[in-house]
């Protein structure tokens, strides 16, 4: 069993779908599970759908309209009219206003992974469709039956045993499916969502419990780069890498890998592949353990809307144990990621992310004890096996905060 997953860039229009069979005939992993995330930018319209609802906005149907035009014109082009593709996607549109309408829960978290799940329910019905029509022979999955998770949602993490058993038993080896990325469901059968771009890591977590032969997430770049294209350029291939150096990319930014992805496969030595979809019959990138990094050289990853907080305690004494504890808790309490921690003998400085729009309530806090300064949309670039000449690569901003170990040198800096 191999298992490819396809992100939102590569089934963002007719073409993507298309194309997408066009990899899958040159490729025949057969048998395969295909993890497909929501067409394109489907989750953000989402996310402002439920933005809209949670502030009464009158736009509220006019945000839902324009995903469902995205929709059905992608569907147009793709079957005919009398096509049963259709009635399926709408009932997903009619399940959406429903949920919506009849919803009494204050939860944001809770309405935002129930309305945004849509995103990859339609684009799985709509892919398994089309394979099906163009001599592939698929099995639709809910993931949100399989991939079982506690209730964090947005972020719900993987209940692994009950999960295992569910994939397992529920899926024959010498079959082929299709599910969505990115979902799972909790105890009492809510839909929850992994984390944004989270679809690698269904990807990940699938071939886990399957005991998959191998992974791979098809991208619209030639593999693991040494750079993130979107801001450097002359950007290098990455052959191969291990999955060491792959979980230290991801964790630092290099957004072409969700993190969690690593772990899992990780564990159980399973093969991972990042290919292009564009060029399917092309190398990409491989990741197994232990390799050595080919060809060697430094890795730039760049982390962007990350904010910068630095504490000092208000009477000169210093911030040891209990006062970086108290801190912490903090974080933990306002489910703040931190990327880097610097102290000194007054200050302690960390770099974060506030993905749950917390910071306000954070600084509040931290001022009750605690003298507090902050930058707010900083960035923070990681070099990974840094040389002499590595630093000349990166616009001279004003770096706030450097770091460096053997391998890593780090630094937030103010965004132009
Ligand atoms: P998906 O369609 O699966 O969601 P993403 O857009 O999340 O794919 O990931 C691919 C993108 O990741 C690339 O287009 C590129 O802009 C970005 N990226 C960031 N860092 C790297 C890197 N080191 N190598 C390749 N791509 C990178
Ligand atoms: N559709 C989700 C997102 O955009 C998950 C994913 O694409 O991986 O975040
Ligand atoms: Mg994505």
């Amino acid at each position: 069993m191999r298992v490819f997953k396809f992100g939102g860039a590569s089934v963002k229009d007719a073409e993507g779908i298309q194309n997408v069979c066009h990899v899958l005939q040159q490729t025949r992993p057969t048998p395969v599970v295909i993890v497909v995330s929501a067409m394109g930018k489907t989750t953000n319209a989402l996310e402002v759908v439920v933005k809209n609802y949670f502030e009464k906005s009158d736009e509220l149907q006019h945000s839902i309209q324009i995903v469902r035009d995205y929709h059905f014109e992608i569907i147009a082009k793709l079957f005919d009219d009398t096509h049963l593709v259709y009635s399926e996607v709408e009932n997903y549109f009619f399940k959406l206003n429903q949920f919506l309408s009849q919803n009494k829960s204050p939860n944001y978290n809770y309405v935002y992974d129930q309305t945004v799940s849509f995103g990859e329910m339609i684009s799985s019905v709509i892919l398994c469709h089309y394979l099906n029509d163009n001599d592939f022979d698929i099995e639709w999955l809910d993931a949100r039956s399989l991939i079982k998770t506690d209730n964090n949602y947005r972020d719900a993490n993987v209940n692994w045993e009950a999960s295992e058993k569910m994939i397992s038993e529920s899926l024959q080896k010498n079959k082929n499916y299709i599910t969505q990325g990115f979902l799972g469901s909790d105890e009492n059968n809510f839909t929850t969502t992994l984390g944004r771009e989270g679809s690698d890591y269904t990807a990940a977590i699938f071939a886990y419990c399957l005991n998959a032969e191998s992974v791979t997430i098809w991208k619209d770049v030639a593999g693991v780069l040494n750079a993130d294209p979107r801001y450097f350029e002359n950007t290098t291939l990455l052959e191969q890498i291990s999955y060491r150096e792959a979980i230290e990319l991801a964790f630092y930014g290099a957004s072409v890998i969700h993190p969690k992805t690593l772990q899992p496969l990780q564990r159980k030595e399973i093969p991972f592949y990042v290919k292009s979809f564009l060029n399917p019959t092309e190398k990409g990138t491989s990741i197994s353990k232990g390799a050595d990094l080919v060809p060697t050289l430094p890795c730039y990853i760049v982390k962007k809307n990350q904010h910068l907080i630095s504490v000092s305690s208000k009477d000169f004494s210093f911030i040891m144990e209990e006062g970086i504890s108290f801190i912490f808790s903090l974080l933990d309490k306002y489910k703040t990621k931190v990327h880097l921690i610097q102290n000194s003998a007054i200050s302690f400085s960390v770099c974060i992310d506030d993905k749950f729009n917390n910071l306000s309530n954070l600084i509040e806090e931290l001022s009750d004890k605690f003298v507090v300064a902050y930058n707010q949309n900083v960035a923070l670039y990681t070099i990974r096996h840094f040389d002499a000449n590595s630093l000349d690569k990166i616009e001279q901003n004003t770096i706030l905060l450097k770091q460096t170990t053997r391998e890593t040198l780090q630094m937030v800096v103010l965004e132009k």
